[in-house]
């Protein structure tokens, strides 16, 4: 008999950053020269101090299964930072995982889970996957990518379980104020069902002042999953470590999933993941930097196409241009922003991903986690390509 696929899987494949990372593979192996700024993934090295910290582990025999909710001195250091128990914090197989944790943990079937768009890619397939519906909340650059109350309090239901709120935001780099969050939580006060997502993966990469979800609406923290991690300001994207800081009773149902699925995550990078986020924060405080001079660069280079409009990022390592006037919709020689997406790798050999992979179609997004070269000489491909069609 066919192998047939569970009906939890349904709509859920390959995510379509890895199909046109995978696509730009090919082209490459073809021989064709590819710049690819489709992936969040930053260039720089994991720091020498966390390496020889694994090193050091590794040959201290810190190598038997850890505890499933982490080792209690990398809990201990996440809780001391956030100024709460041990018991109210995970460690886990990366960011992702502590996500899915989260929904696997609360959603029952034909659960909401509220998500402004763009949101990063992940959310809705695992919200689909644990059961429940993403509700898509459009938020247009006119309104800087950002959820408006209003909008939130039409789309609550009594079925709603979640806001997830991702600050700054992937891709489009959004930071929400201390205000924008304080009359977000003004709305969720009348909903006491509503439990909030905080994604803080990027924190560490805000180029203007970051106020916490949990710092600006203290209220909600009874009710709140706050998820970071390792992986983006540290450069390490493949020691698969995140964390979440909520209630006590959450956590344990998560750590419940997580203890079926992977166990506790790798201790060589838990230990490893402490001494990263230990070290001197003049280290982030420099590759900070380093991606803003990125993220200039960027900006006036995108401005620079016809077409394109750009707004600089407040935070994170994405762009989010708007390719719109370029749509046949304005009278532009592309169907859709995949269409132009296919088309730019294929004429300019520049890998970049559709707005609609996000939630938001009518732009793409352009990962500057390259280095300055490979983004200079992508951006001058962009412009000549689009010039030449026009
Ligand atoms: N949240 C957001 C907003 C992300 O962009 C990512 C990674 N792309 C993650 C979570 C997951 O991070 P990790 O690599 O730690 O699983």
């Amino acid at each position: 008999m066919l192998f047939q696929r569970a009906e939890r899987l349904n709509g859920i494949e390959l995510s379509e950053i890895v199909q046109i990372s995978e696509a730009a593979a090919r082209l490459r192996a073809d021989g064709r020269d590819i710049v690819a700024l489709s992936t969040g993934e930053p260039d720089l090295p994991t720091p020498p101090h966390v390496v020889e910290a694994a090193h050091a582990a590794a040959q201290d025999g810190k190598t038997k299964y850890p505890p499933t909710a982490g080792i209690p001195d990398l809990r201990t250091e996440i809780a001391r930072q956030a100024r709460v128990e041990m018991a109210q914090v995970i460690v886990s197989t990366g960011a992702k995982q502590v996500i899915a944790n989260a929904m696997l943990a609360s959603l029952n079937p034909g659960d909401e889970v509220i998500m402004p768009a763009p949101y990063w890619t992940s959310y809705s397939d695992i919200v689909r996957m644990a059961g429940g519906t993403p509700i898509v909340l459009p938020c247009p650059m006119e309104q800087g990518f950002k959820l408006l109350p209003e909008q939130l309090e039409a789309a609550i239901t009594p079925r709603t379980r979640w806001l997830m709120l991702n600050t700054p935001s992937n891709p489009s780099g959004a930071i929400y104020t201390k205000d924008e969050i304080a009359s977000l939580a003004t709305v969720l006060a009348q909903h006491p069902h509503v439990w909030v997502l905080a994604d803080e993966i990027y924190q560490r990469l805000s180029f203007v002042p970051f106020t916490s979800v949990a710092e600006a609406a203290p209220e909600l923290v009874g009710r709140m999953l706050v998820v970071n991690g390792v992986a983006k300001a540290w450069s390490m994207t493949g020691w698969r470590i995140g964390w979440g800081i909520g209630p006590a009773e959450l956590i344990k149902a998560m750590a419940a999933v997580q203890g079926q699925v992977t166990s506790g995550a790798c201790s060589i990078s838990q230990w490893a993941s402490l001494a990263a986020i230990t070290c001197d924060p003049k280290l982030l405080e420099e590759r900070r930097d380093l991606f803003a001079q990125r993220r200039d660069l960027v900006v006036a280079g995108l401005n620079a196409v016809p077409g394109l409009r750009c707004d600089a990022p407040d935070g994170a390592f994405y762009a989010f241009p708007s390719c719109a006037e370029l749509l046949a919709d304005h009278g532009g020689p592309f169907k859709n922003d995949a269409d132009f997406c296919g088309w730019v790798l294929e004429e300019a050999g520049v890998a970049l991903v559709p707005g609609r992979s996000f939630g938001l179609p009518g732009h793409f997004r352009l990962s500057f986690a390259y280095a300055q070269d490979t983004i200079a000489a992508g951006l001058e491909r962009l412009k000549s390509a689009v010039e030449r069609k026009l």
